[in-house]
């Protein structure tokens, strides 16, 4: 069986039931008097719907996937055929001095991607147009992962992507998009070569090597809300190879040898292959896993696991071969109709419900030393007291094509990184606000006594609202030139939010 980061995280999708008296003030503040009217003019002027409180369905449309946010109630949500609806829903927003934000595949972490403004929401649009003569894909931005993947290699073809396939390509992309391909293929952003985007002021542009190439730069892992919002995407492609996979865990008493030989391991491995360790809460105590994904054969394979294999005996191990098809459609079954890997209130719903859970990340330029292991260890087993649904922290081996560009090729910064850590926190609604605020404030803890042995750089896609520098945790030496490009953009910062730049400086 693949056994995989996003078996753990889908596991995870919980249903039913909102958290009381939760609504983080994160979203951009839309303004309370807009008239209907002024509504109804929107509506009259656009190919999509707009649906707005009267809907029947405005419930299951507004919500995100992060069930702290269930309280925020848009003004309206645009669901958007084509770049003209965008243009003329940015257009009514700047007219009514409302705020505008886009959602793709609203996966979020801190509901990003809603507002009681008003969210456009690209998911009509989800074509995917392959050329194979050229190894491009143009794909609408409103695609979700499970499309992404099933319109790509049933025509031989495949991008990086990333775990889940609810989640869409837009937000993936816009912030870097890691993947069990990258570090063969790199990450989403680097195989990024256009975009259409409409723009603050209403018009529609298009960004490549040769146009705009600033705004490519921008969008190239600068995140995903601040500039624009993406219609459509064209990627350069890769033609697939044979893969194979593998999965062990180790009984927790390992921990210690398992996390110092594995971070080399994984970030000095070839570029074919890309491992994650996966230390969680179990039943009785923590459990360590380390799953992964090589460009090549089951033996071969087999042969660059030995050193791994042989830290301690593994309770559980197993090496296969497999193919990109397997592993992002048939293994998550969303194979026949992948319509059933999409979120619940996507327009063909599938089985992924909302969630309650709360990220942190970290990058490690240096390998953790036994204080530094015996510190995420403690971590973990605080997590293990937690009531938690799942969580615990999930290490990506970074290098390979991941840490080839330089820190200023791409608005990507994160490039001299060994590992990749986010700490991950889902828990059920019935644990209620306080129980919930127990968890965050253990995740805080551990995340403290990670200080020392980390870098001080987050993934702007598992962004945090406890980050009080989040700008440069985000975009480090990139960032004064991500701010000159949303002011040119968006001088009057149309398109705002608590972690959304601006173009002012500080
Ligand atoms: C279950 C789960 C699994 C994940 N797995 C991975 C993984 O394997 N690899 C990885 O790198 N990350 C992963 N992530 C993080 C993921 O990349 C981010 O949450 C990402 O922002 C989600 O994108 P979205 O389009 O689904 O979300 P949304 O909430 O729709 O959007 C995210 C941000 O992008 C903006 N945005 C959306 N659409 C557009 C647009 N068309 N134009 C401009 N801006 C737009 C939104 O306004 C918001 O700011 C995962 C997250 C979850 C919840």
């Amino acid at each position: 069986m693949t056994v995989d980061r996003r078996t753990f995280l889908l596991s995870s999708a919980v249903a039913a039931g909102a958290i009381a008296g939760l609504r983080p003030k994160v979203y951009a503040a839309g303004s309370d008097t807009v008239a209907d009217s002024a509504l109804s003019e929107l509506r009259a002027s656009l190919s999509g719907r707009l649906v707005t409180g009267t809907d029947s369905d405005y419930d299951t449309v507004r919500k995100v996937r992060n069930r702290s946010y269930d309280g925020v109630r848009p003004r309206g949500i645009v669901m958007a055929q084509t770049a003209e609806d965008v243009r003329r829903a940015v257009s009514w927003a700047s007219t009514h001095k409302t705020a505008i934000v886009p959602r793709s595949g609203g996966h979020s972490y801190i509901g990003q991607s809603t507002t009681d403004g008003l969210v456009v929401s690209v998911v009509p649009m989800s074509k995917i147009k392959v050329d194979k003569a050229a190894m491009t894909a143009t794909i609408g931005a409103g695609a979700m992962l499970i499309d992404v993947n099933v319109g790509l290699i049933q025509q031989g073809v495949g991008l990086p992507t990333g775990s889940c396939p609810s989640v869409g390509v837009a937000g993936l992309t816009l912030g870097g998009g890691v993947g069990f391909s990258s570090r063969k293929w790199g990450l989403m952003c680097d195989n990024l070569v256009g975009v259409e985007m409409v723009t603050a002021a209403g018009e529609v542009v298009r960004a490549d090597e040769k146009t705009n190439p600033e705004l490519l730069w921008a969008c190239r892992g600068g995140g995903g809300g601040h500039f624009g919002i993406v219609t459509s995407f064209t990627f350069k492609v890769h033609a697939l190879e044979p893969i194979s996979g593998y999965a062990i865990r180790w009984d927790w008493k390992h921990a210690d040898k398992v996390l110092d030989v594995w971070q080399r391991w994984a970030a000095e491995g070839p570029d074919e292959l890309f491992s994650v360790c996966a230390m969680t809460r179990g039943k009785t105590e923590p459990s360590i896993r380390s799953h992964g994904r090589f460009f090549g054969s089951k033996q071969e394979l087999r042969k660059l696991l030995a050193p791994l294999r042989g830290v301690a005996k593994p309770a559980k191990f197993s090496v296969y071969e497999t193919d990109l098809w397997k592993a992002h459609v048939e293994s998550p079954k969303c194979w026949p109709d992948p319509n059933v890997c999409h979120s619940w209130n996507h327009p063909q719903p599938g089985r992924y419900k909302q969630a309650s859970y709360t990220v942190k990340s970290d990058y490690f330029k240096r390998y953790l030393d036994e204080e530094g292991r015996a510190a995420m260890i403690r971590g973990v087993e605080g997590g293990q007291k937690q009531k938690l649904r799942w969580g615990g922290v999930i290490l990506d081996g970074f290098g390979g094509a991941i840490n080839k560009p330089a820190a200023d090729d791409t608005a990507f910064v994160h490039r001299d990184s060994l590992i990749q850590v986010e700490y991950v926190a889902h828990w059920w609604p019935k644990v209620g606000e306080a129980g919930a605020e127990r968890i965050r404030d253990w995740m805080r803890a551990f995340y403290a006594s990670m200080r020392p042995h980390a870098s001080g750089e987050c993934y702007q896609n598992y962004p945090d609202l406890d980050l009080p520098n989040w700008q440069t945790a985000y975009f480090g030496q990139n960032l004064p030139r991500l701010k000159r490009c949303k002011a040119k953009i968006d001088p009057s910062g149309l398109f705002r939010g608590r972690q959304i730049l601006t173009g002012a400086a500080g």
